[in-house]
């Protein structure tokens, strides 16, 4: 039997990888970022070890019924926030070209160029005019 045989038969009836536990790897790789300016901090050490022996338990789990149900919780969380996120990267990966407003009028997020200053702007979407100042 090959080492790829084995690991299917392995894994079969038990959770494995799901978005959960990617959720919880790049959770895990945040903290060790982390650990460059706590280094030696025994909180975060032992935060470390609970959500690798996590990660691993809930790869191993045979209960599969309350694995999905984790997984699907997170996964709707997961929904809620990550537009949030998406767009602090894009303002990030933009920062040089735009700034991001929101209209006071009608509260749509409009993505403006960057021109230092004040300036009056009109909303394309409720028509209304407001000020926009950019410092930098
Ligand atoms: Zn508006």
């Amino acid at each position: 039997m090959s080492f790829m045989e084995r690991l299917a038969r392995f894994f079969y009836g038990r959770n494995g990888m799901d978005r959960l536990n990617v959720g919880l790897i790049v959770l895990y790789l945040l903290l060790g970022v982390l650990t460059v300016f706590f280094r030696r901090n025994p909180v975060l050490q032992l935060l470390m070890l609970l959500l690798i022996a996590l990660i691993i338990f809930r790869a191993l789990s045979r209960n599969l019924e309350a694995r999905q149900r984790e997984n699907a919780r997170f996964s709707a969380w997961w929904e809620r926030v990550a537009p949030f996120w998406k767009r602090q990267v894009r303002r990030l990966r933009e920062i040089k070209t735009h700034r991001y407003r929101k209209c006071p009028h009608c509260r749509v997020i409009l993505r403006l160029p960057r021109k230092r200053g004040t300036r009056t702007v009109r909303c394309p979407k409720c028509g209304e005019l407001f000020k926009v100042h950019i410092p930098f």
